[in-house]
């Protein structure tokens, strides 16, 4: 792919945020199976589904601006989930393997934050309007689920995994 112009660079963007997006539809699943804590589990679970909806919306601005997304992988969401799935493999305290998944899980959410950011400032500069505020939208949603897995981990992940006695 030829990045000539500052559109090129968008739709690259937009490309390596689908495949991450997409991605992380096939991990979540397994962080939601690998996580002990209730509330982390349905976290996990909670945001699968929005993250279906991230898919969607990337969907939406492909097709009405006439862009693939398809044929891109993004080594960095493959390299964070392969980080995951080993903790997922590591013999693991439950507790303390929860407080690994929340920190696991925060890398994601920030490189998201970060992928999100980027392509929405682009889709800006390009008067992409529509585009953007479908961007900023899933922005917010990365950013919230960002704070919700720090407010877990301070209020009962890490506390629990603090609590377990080493033999
Ligand atoms: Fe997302
Ligand atoms: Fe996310």
């Amino acid at each position: 792919m030829k990045l000539k112009t500052l559109a090129d660079l968008f739709h690259h963007e937009l490309k390596d945020i689908y495949s991450a997006e997409t991605q992380l539809v096939k991990a979540l699943p397994k962080m939601a199976k690998a996580a002990t804590h209730e509330e982390l589990k349905v976290g996990f679970e909670e945001h699968l589904e929005q993250t279906k909806g991230h898919v969607d919306r990337l969907k939406q601005i492909g097709e009405s601006l006439g862009l693939t997304l398809t044929g891109h992988k993004c080594k960095a969401m493959e390299g964070l989930v392969e980080e995951g799935a080993d903790l997922i493999d590591e013999d693991a305290d439950d507790h303390v393997r929860d407080a690994g998944l929340i920190g696991a899980a925060q890398r994601v959410e920030h490189y998201e934050i970060a992928a999100y950011g980027t392509a929405r400032a682009l889709a800006l500069i390009l008067g992409h309007e529509d585009a953007a505020s479908l961007l900023e939208e899933t922005l917010a949603e990365e950013k919230e689920t960002d704070e919700k897995l720090t407010e877990l981990a301070e209020s009962a992940i890490n506390p629990d995994a603090n609590a377990v006695e080493s033999e």
